[in-house]
């Protein structure tokens, strides 16, 4: 009777184990799942911070073709100032809601125009509260 028991026991106590470890494993898979996403996420940062800095300072034509897409305004939440890394310049507001540029009046081109193209908008995670329209929208002779 008592052997029986044991073997019981011992049986549990292995089911209990090898669920611990299937549970281990998921939990360890999905923290290198959340490691490559979070890895892919801020290659696309950083190559967004490039885009912008090239398109901001030599490609003008190409900004005023793409910002005239744009839709809505800043509501400064200052998510455009953290990508990849926080701006040493971002000034959190009282409101714990706003931010400001130390140095708004000389911020770079790039600051300045962002978001340029519908694409950047991914890079912060939809907080921004700029949109982008398909095409631009011909505005018809008044009668
Ligand atoms: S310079 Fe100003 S606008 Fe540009 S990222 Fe820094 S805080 Fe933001
Ligand atoms: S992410 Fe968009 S809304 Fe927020 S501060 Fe930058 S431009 Fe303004």
């Amino acid at each position: 009777m008592k052997t029986a028991a044991k073997k019981r026991a011992r049986a549990t106590t292995a089911a209990s184990g090898s669920k611990r470890r299937a549970l281990e494993d998921r939990l360890a898979a999905a923290k290198r799942l959340r490691a490559v996403e979070d890895a892919k996420f801020r290659a696309r940062q950083a190559q967004g911070k490039f885009r912008r800095f090239v398109s901001a300072n030599f490609r003008k034509q190409e900004v005023i073709e793409a910002l005239a897409l744009r839709r809505g305004e800043c509501n400064r939440c200052g998510a455009c100032c953290e990508i990849l890394f926080k701006c040493p310049f971002l000034k959190k507001q009282d409101d714990g809601l706003t931010t400001t540029c130390g140095i708004y009046e000389d911020r770079p081109n790039q600051c300045r125009l962002f978001p340029i193209e519908k694409r950047d908008l991914e890079e912060v995670r939809g907080q921004c509260s700029f949109y982008f329209i398909e095409k631009p929208i011909r505005l018809e002779k008044a009668s």
